[in-house]
């Protein structure tokens, strides 16, 4: 296969991490007979640095002519000062709506070889934990309406939360579809006991339960969604659930992993073009030092051999490579533990490179 990849390696530890799954993506193109051809780009505060903007038009148009995107992460103290609008991550919201990335998928995985890094009782994690959060991402009350009123109560502020029934049909599809390709086990989360958007929702994600007979389906409210996510978290496979709600619950399903270093994700829209990105963020304490973990983006890089290309043996084989390297004890800084073999950025790299033959 030939790829075109656009590359947004972004600010502080992005361009590290990106290096890293590069290689990776070199390897896997030698072993299994792939091309990857990449063009560079600039967002967030290195665009803001160079071109005076977050998110330049060329970076656009050359993520819109690639195959696929993979994006380090953007931000930094440098750019903190400057006001709301012109901030680095203000280029995350412009590419996931200039690109159409309306699915955001999550995988929360409990590494075997991590577990001490999880937060809860081992009794509630033991044998490991393996979600996706599936969140709409273009819709709901970040992209609602929004603006001030007068009140008698003073200055008022308010944020719209709607969603129209294609928006809600297209994200249950994705979750569906995703449930099929797992345990068949989708639980929708929303807030129908009070909001009219969650009642449509909740109605939608029915109408679609009828083309997918042999996935059992669950709605849950956000309330216990979230006091579930830590009571028992290993009762969910594949959660669907609104942008406000899957900001907040793929946040705490990523925290019960322990490792943010450790976690990928996919933004997708209709076909297969996605942007993949890992879900931390440019860390810039740690930045240009060797000290951070690649594993989320180079599992990042895995998604997108699955989901963009349908390449599921070249993905499996990075996953693969990944654990393996765990499983003989080496550690990034993020996730050391006593006992364990101690790496930097670019020794992980060559660690994975190694495991995949
Ligand atoms: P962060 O995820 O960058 O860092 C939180 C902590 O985790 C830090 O101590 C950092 O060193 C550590 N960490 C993060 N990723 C790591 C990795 N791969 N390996 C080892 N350690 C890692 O979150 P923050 O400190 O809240 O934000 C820093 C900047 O990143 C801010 O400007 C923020 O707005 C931005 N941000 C960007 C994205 C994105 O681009 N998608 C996401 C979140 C935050």
């Amino acid at each position: 296969m030939n790829i075109k990849l656009a590359l947004v390696p972004g600010d502080g530890i992005g361009p590290d991490v990106v290096q890293q799954a590069v290689r990776v993506l070199d390897k896997i193109g030698q072993v299994y007979n792939h091309h990857f051809e990449y063009e560079t780009v600039l967002a967030g505060g290195a665009a803001i640095d160079v071109a005076g903007e977050c998110l330049p038009k060329e970076t656009i148009a050359v993520c819109k002519s690639s195959d696929a995107v993979l994006l380090g992460a953007v931000g930094g103290w440098k750019w903190d000062v400057l006001p709301g609008d012109q901030r680095p991550e203000r280029a995350l919201l412009g590419l996931r709506k200039e690109l159409g990335l309306f699915a955001n998928i999550r995988p929360a995985i409990l590494f075997e070889e991590l577990a001490e890094a999880c937060p809860l009782k081992q009794e509630i994690v033991e044998g490991g934990m393996d979600l996706v959060v599936v969140r709409e991402l273009t819709g709901g009350i970040y992209f609602g309406e929004k603006g001030f009123k007068q009140t008698d109560m003073g200055l008022a502020a308010y944020d719209v939360e709607q969603y129209a029934e294609e928006e809600v049909r297209r994200i249950a599809v994705v979750a569906f579809d995703m449930a099929m390709k797992r345990s068949r086990k989708l639980c929708s989360v929303d807030k129908a006991n009070v909001l009219e958007s969650s009642r449509l929702w909740r109605r939608v994600v029915n109408e679609v339960s009828k083309d997918y007979p042999e996935v059992t389906l669950e709605h849950m409210y956000v309330d216990n969604a979230a006091m579930q996510l830590v009571r028992n978290p290993k009762q969910f496979d594949v959660i669907v659930t609104s942008n406000i709600f899957g900001d907040i619950l793929s946040d705490e399903a990523s925290m019960i992993t322990g490792s943010i270093g450790m976690l990928p994700s996919a933004s997708l829209a209709q076909g297969n073009f996605g942007m993949y990105e890992p879900i931390h963020g440019s860390a810039p304490d740690i930045a240009g030092l060797n000290k951070a973990n690649p594993m989320a983006t180079i599992l990042s890089a895995a998604m997108m051999l699955k989901y963009t290309f349908g390449l599921t043996i070249e993905a499996e084989a990075v996953e693969k490579a990944v654990k393996a390297i765990l499983a003989k004890g080496y550690r990034t800084p993020d996730i050391m533990s006593p006992g364990s073999k101690p790496i930097g950025t670019k020794e992980a790299g060559d660690l994975i490179l190694k495991e995949i033959t």
